[in-house]
């Protein structure tokens, strides 16, 4: 599903996507990709609540307009909301004027200036129309805990490995990453609080 591009190959395909915050302090971002949904978001919020974390969730539109409370709920505690399309589309496998009306649908409920392309899939076209609108936001720490063939700790080990100044660390709040995100993030925030991060919303 997402895969993380091999840092060499980064500049030739988008000098304007935020991968990472180039920073000299101690500061991580969280993001949570593809809900809300109840079966997991309450309980993401429940976790970064008892830690005082804030946090960036790149929303769903079709689960915002499922799920209004839950949206409202992000948003009232304090988070980032960003765009994340309203069907999840992959930028490679539809249409240009599909995408950016999927784009522009799910802004009419989610009020953003960022924007995450689901599976991080943006054809340059597209790029270059929806960065006149968005800050583009990627990542450069991916958790893989929708990955069911990794375990949980696998999954803690990437983010204790990849996370540095800056780094915008992708987990998601969907039912199929629930089991290892949940049971991973407790341990990676008190693992990256130790070693001196603070986290910040985006
Ligand atoms: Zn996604």
């Amino acid at each position: 599903m997402n895969c993380q591009f091999p840092t060499v190959l980064r500049p030739l395909i988008g000098r304007n996507y935020l991968w990472r915050k180039n920073s000299s302090e101690k500061v991580v971002y969280l993001t949570f990709d593809d809900g809300p949904v109840p079966e997991v978001t309450p309980q993401v919020l429940s976790v970064l609540d008892d830690f005082n974390i804030k946090a960036t969730f790149f929303c769903v539109g079709d689960n915002v307009n499922k799920y209004p409370e839950l949206y409202r709920e992000i948003l009232l505690k304090g988070h980032s909301v960003g765009n994340h399309t309203f069907h999840h589309l992959n930028g490679f496998k539809v249409e240009h004027e599909q995408y950016l009306n999927d784009v522009e649908q799910a802004s009419q409920l989610i009020d953003s200036r960022l924007f995450r392309p689901p599976y991080g899939k943006l054809t340059r076209r597209e790029k270059k129309i929806l960065e006149q609108k968005f800050q583009i936001v990627l990542w450069d720490v991916i958790s893989y805990d929708y990955d069911r063939n990794l375990s949980p700790s696998q999954v803690l080990e990437n983010v204790k490995h990849n996370s540095r100044n800056g780094s915008v660390i992708l987990f998601h709040d969907s039912v199929k990453a629930k089991n290892n995100m949940l049971s991973v993030l407790p341990d990676a925030i008190n693992f990256l609080l130790a070693k001196g991060f603070r986290f910040e919303r985006l």
